[in-house]
């Protein structure tokens, strides 16, 4: 089967794990989840993904309550490992190798990052993901997201959301808010398009890598766009 994209870089944010719930893990969205991962990873795709936090934990909500910002960072990135192993688990479960690569050392739960054997695990076609962002406070896991897709040089940044693509405004607020199919890196950027953060963006076009923002609730969106059908909104 043609793939249009072979090696990607998945961004789920934690509240792709949090199906309608307020918080945590639904166990039955996380497994659908996986169903979808797994239909790609079985026609031969390399995949990365990053998993956010912020079903569990952010850093801004941690300090708009008084914490040290940087520290409060770390309990985000600790977030984002539990959801790593979550969706390890549920992969694992399913017959599907996953490795499981955290930008903060913990031996004991995960391997560390390694940017040589990320890759090599790709190639070895088992799923790497990705945990503890970047390692650093101050940053996000769509940071990191790019990050590491500029890293293992992936052909295009998946970024996961609840709503079809970008927009010229939010869709959840305006119904007539229509969806851009094709955008500039700098139109989302100077239009303030709540696509990304404008750190993760700037990366992205800084290597020229192409980003789709699309809709993970729809069954069969991300094989559809591994196989090259125009789903979402791309940033190039
Ligand atoms: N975080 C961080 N550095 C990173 C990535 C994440 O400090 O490189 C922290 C930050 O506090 C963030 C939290 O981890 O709020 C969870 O990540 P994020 O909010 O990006 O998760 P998502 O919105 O994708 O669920």
């Amino acid at each position: 089967m043609g793939l249009k994209y072979r090696r990607v870089l998945l961004k789920l944010s934690g509240e792709a794990l949090m199906g309608d719930r307020e918080y945590g893990i639904d166990p039955h969205f996380i497994d659908e989840l996986a169903e979808e991962i797994k239909s790609v990873y079985e026609i031969g795709a390399e995949i990365a993904i990053v998993i956010g936090g912020g079903n569990i934990f952010r850093g801004v909500k941690g300090s708009s309550m008084g914490m040290d910002r940087a520290t409060a960072d770390y309990m985000g990135m600790l977030a984002t490992v539990m959801n790593a192993l979550a969706l390890q688990d549920i992969l694992e479960k399913k017959d599907v190798p996953t490795r499981v690569m955290s930008a903060i050392e913990m031996r004991q739960v995960a391997e560390p990052y390694i940017r040589r054997r990320a890759i090599r695990h790709l190639e070895k076609s088992r799923i790497v993901i990705f945990a503890a962002g970047t390692g650093s406070p101050f940053f996000t896991t769509d940071t990191t997201g790019a990050l590491r897709a500029a890293e293992i040089r992936a052909d295009v940044l998946l970024k996961a959301t609840k709503v079809d693509g970008i927009y010229d405004k939010d869709p959840q607020k305006y119904p007539d808010a229509k969806l851009l199919k094709e955008i500039s890196y700098l139109d989302a950027i100077n239009k303030g398009l709540k696509v990304m953060d404008h750190t993760a963006l700037t990366l992205c076009m800084e290597n020229k890598l192409p980003i789709v923002v699309f809709n993970i609730k729809k069954k069969g969106n991300l094989m559809k766009i591994l196989l090259g059908e125009k789903i979402g909104s791309t940033v190039s």
